[in-house]
């Protein structure tokens, strides 16, 4: 299979051309989480030819991931098979000319430095805040560019986090105090809000990729029941306690 007709769609997109598809070839990312984000993220990444993708999840695939998360099937659900290398096993049959990288485990903060340090960008694909703030500081610190994506409901917010530019704790400073009983379980997740959120992170990471000047600087909000799509400046705090130089 041809490397230009197998992208022909993407390099005749203005936004990418011949150019723009061999960086994507040469671009490497990481995705913390291989759930209902990250599953729409690396179907995403590995259709688009990003020539690295480490995959990174410690979960088995249940019968309740199915609804969302879309690399995998029933017999998966049925094995217990790992979310992270039956994505890769299923990735390696969509496009062979790429690396995939499954990793079965638990982020930490022993751990987390090396998963992000040798990529360009780095997606957030997990579901909890403890987590993202391992990936937050551990790429402001490297100046390695990450996408926060997070879901729930029919609503789901991202935004790109660049080297000097507001991270997540400009955002929240500590874990959002939210009600604990509003969950993925008890409130429910559509799985058209992860598609858009995980595909809005897809394109984020190619435009961060390419050094596109359309890279967008706000956070998106979107409530998708109400067709409600919102972007929201957000500042640097001077204080912050991971980016701030006061
Ligand atoms: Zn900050």
């Amino acid at each position: 299979m041809s490397f230009n007709s197998r992208y022909q769609r993407q390099i005749a997109f203005k936004g990418i051309g011949a150019a723009g598809q061999a960086s994507l070839g040469r671009a490497r990312a990481t995705i913390i989480g291989v759930g209902a984000l990250g599953t729409v993220i690396a179907n995403s990444l590995a259709r688009a030819g990003f020539g690295f993708i480490r995959l990174v999840d410690s979960d088995r695939i249940e019968a309740s991931n199915l609804q969302r998360q879309l690399l995998f099937d029933e017999a998966d659900a049925l094995a217990g098979s790992f979310k992270a290398t039956t994505a890769a096993t299923r990735l390696a049959r969509i496009n062979s000319g790429i690396v995939i990288e499954p990793l079965v485990m638990r982020v930490n903060a022993d751990n987390i430095v090396a998963l992000v340090s040798d990529v360009d960008v780095v997606l957030d694909g997990s579901d909890n805040f403890e987590v993202r703030y391992l990936i937050n500081d551990a790429c402001v610190g490297l100046g390695v560019p990450w996408i926060y994506g997070g879901v729930l409901a029919d609503s789901g917010v991202s935004m790109n986090i660049l080297p000097g530019g507001p991270c997540l704790r400009c955002l929240m400073p500590e874990t959002p105090d939210t009600d604990s009983f509003v969950t993925p379980e008890t409130a429910g997740v559509l799985n058209q809000i992860t598609g858009i959120i995980g595909s809005v992170e897809a394109v984020e990471a190619m435009k961060i990729v390419l050094g596109s000047k359309d890279v967008r600087q706000s956070l998106l909000s979107v409530s998708l029941w109400d067709a409600a799509f919102h972007t929201i400046d957000i500042a640097p705090n001077p204080t912050c306690p991971t980016c701030g130089h006061t």
